[in-house]
C-alpha cells in the first residue's frame, strides 16, 4: 500500500518574547494604554533600571495578534518598551501594523537614535505616532520630562496625533498581585520607591 503523505499548511506564527504586559495603564503616555515590555536587550547601558529585560531567554511568548486582542474598547493606544524592541523586528513590525489596523496610537521606545531607525527601518516608522529614542545615560539621569529617565532621549512626533502637551506628568502605578508581589510602572525615581517598599518588588 502506498504511504500517505500529508502536507501541513500551518506555518509557525511570529511570536514576541515578552517581559510583561499591562492591559490598561494611565502612566505610560496619553490616555489609557496597553503597555508591553519586550524581552531582550544587548545594549546593557550602565545604570539601566530594566536589567531583568536584558536576557534573550524565552519568557512569555505571544503572537502580535494576541497582544492586540488584549486592548479593550477604552484603550486608545499601545506603548512599547523593552528591553530593546528593535531586536525583535519581525514581531514588532507585525505588532505595530496590527495596532494601526485597530486605530490604536503607537508610542515606541528604542535605544537607537531616530536617524539610525530612519535609515535602517523606514517601514517601521510608518506605523509609529511617537518614537522616543536614545539609550539611558546615567550621567544624564533626569525625571523632568514625561516617561523618560535621561535628558538625551528625544520625542519624535511622526504624526499629528500627539504633541508634548498630550503627555501627562510622570506618575507611578503600583499593582499588588495575588502572590503579594508589588509591581510598579510609569516613571519616577524607582530607586527611592524600591527602598521604601522593600525588596519583594518588580519594576
Ligand atoms: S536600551 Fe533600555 S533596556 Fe536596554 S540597557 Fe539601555 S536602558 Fe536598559
Amino acid at each position: 500500500m502506498a504511504a500517505r503523505v500529508e502536507f501541513s499548511t500551518y506555518s509557525n506564527p511570529i511570536k514576541l518574547n515578552v517581559n510583561r504586559i499591562i492591559e490598561k495603564t494611565a502612566a505610560e503616555g496619553p490616555g489609557m494604554r496597553l503597555c508591553i515590555w519586550l524581552q531582550g536587550c544587548s545594549r546593557h547601558c550602565p545604570g539601566c533600571f530594566a536589567r531583568d529585560t536584558w536576557s534573550f531567554e524565552e519568557r512569555e511568548m505571544h503572537t502580535p495578534q494576541e497582544v492586540i486582542n488584549m486592548a479593550g474598547e477604552d484603550v486608545e493606544g499601545i506603548t512599547i518598551l523593552g528591553g530593546e524592541p528593535l531586536e525583535q523586528m519581525e514581531g514588532l513590525l507585525e505588532l505595530v501594523r496590527l495596532a494601526k489596523d485597530k486605530a490604536l496610537s503607537v508610542i515606541l521606545f528604542t535605544g537607537y537614535k531616530y536617524e539610525e531607525v530612519k535609515q535602517t527601518k523606514p517601514d517601521l516608522l510608518k506605523y509609529i505616532d511617537v518614537l522616543i529614542d536614545g539609550e539611558y545615560v546615567q550621567e544624564k539621569r533626569s525625571f523632568e520630562r514625561p516617561l523618560v529617565g535621561s535628558a538625551n532621549q528625544n520625542f519624535i512626533f511622526l504624526t499629528d496625533r500627539y504633541n508634548m502637551d498630550s503627555f501627562p506628568q510622570n506618575s507611578i502605578e503600583v499593582r499588588i498581585g495575588k502572590d503579594g508581589k508589588t509591581v510598579f510602572n510609569g516613571m519616577g525615581d524607582f530607586e527611592v520607591l524600591r527602598e521604601k517598599m522593600g525588596k519583594n518588588n518588580e519594576i
